[in-house]
């Protein structure tokens, strides 16, 4: 299958792509979950494509703290200081993924404590990509991002990853790595541009699709 085939169900491209010192902006349904770059969805013209909810209320995503990392990222890149640079994106490319975990089985009907326990459990990333992702998903994190026309994250991320180990921990095995070069950095900004795309995508595949409603109705009680 090529990438071109996936596209249906393609969120629109976020409004501030051309201008790349800032997060890019989506807009939630609460009802669903479904994210779009969409203005007029965001603005609440119309109903849900995936629900049909009616358009007030809906959220902005990702959340505020994701964002204010974000300027923080891109404001060290601009300055030229690398390490930090690789370091934070690793780490907001963790923060999103448990975020996106966080949605999927939110969409699954499983309660804030039960989302708690399943993430503390499987706190390392490569048990949450390996594990907890096909697990809820039935597919391999791999597969979904190549599907999703994303085929190069997955191992672009594990090198971020060990870049920013490398660097990071000593190990009786290897030497610390002493510096990180500009490119590792230039290749961690490619990562935070392309995370957002890739992760609304796998939101409104295995989130907004599942039509599982996100809060009990309050009736009969
Ligand atoms: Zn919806």
């Amino acid at each position: 299958m090529t990438k071109h085939q996936h596209n249906k169900g393609r969120a629109s491209e976020p409004h501030g792509r051309d201008a790349p010192d800032t997060a890019p902006t989506y807009f939630e349904c609460p009802q669903c979950g479904f994210l779009s770059a969409d203005l007029e969805f965001g603005a609440g013209n119309g109903p849900c494509p995936f629900c049909a909810a009616p358009g007030d209320s809906r959220r902005v995503f990702p959340a505020e703290r994701l964002r204010r990392l974000d300027g923080r990222i891109r404001r060290y890149h601009g300055e030229g200081e690398s390490e930090i640079v690789v370091i934070l994106v690793a780490a907001f490319l963790e923060a999103i993924l448990e975020d996106i975990i966080d949605r999927i089985l939110a969409a699954h009907g499983a309660d804030v404590t039960v989302r708690e326990v399943v993430l503390d459990g499987q706190r390392a990333i490569g048990g949450r990509i390996g594990r907890l992702f096909p697990h809820l998903t039935g597919e391999q994190f791999e597969e979904a991002a190549a599907e999703l026309g994303y085929s190069d994250f997955p191992a672009r991320w594990r090198e971020v990853r060990a870049a920013r180990n490398a660097f990071i921990h000593d190990s009786p095995f290897n030497a610390p790595q002493e510096t990180i070069d500009a490119s590792m950095a230039k290749q961690s900004m490619d990562l935070l541009g392309q995370a957002y795309r890739l992760f609304v995508l796998i939101n409104n595949r295995f989130v907004a699709d599942t039509h599982v409603p996100r809060c009990a109705p309050a009736d009969g009680l």
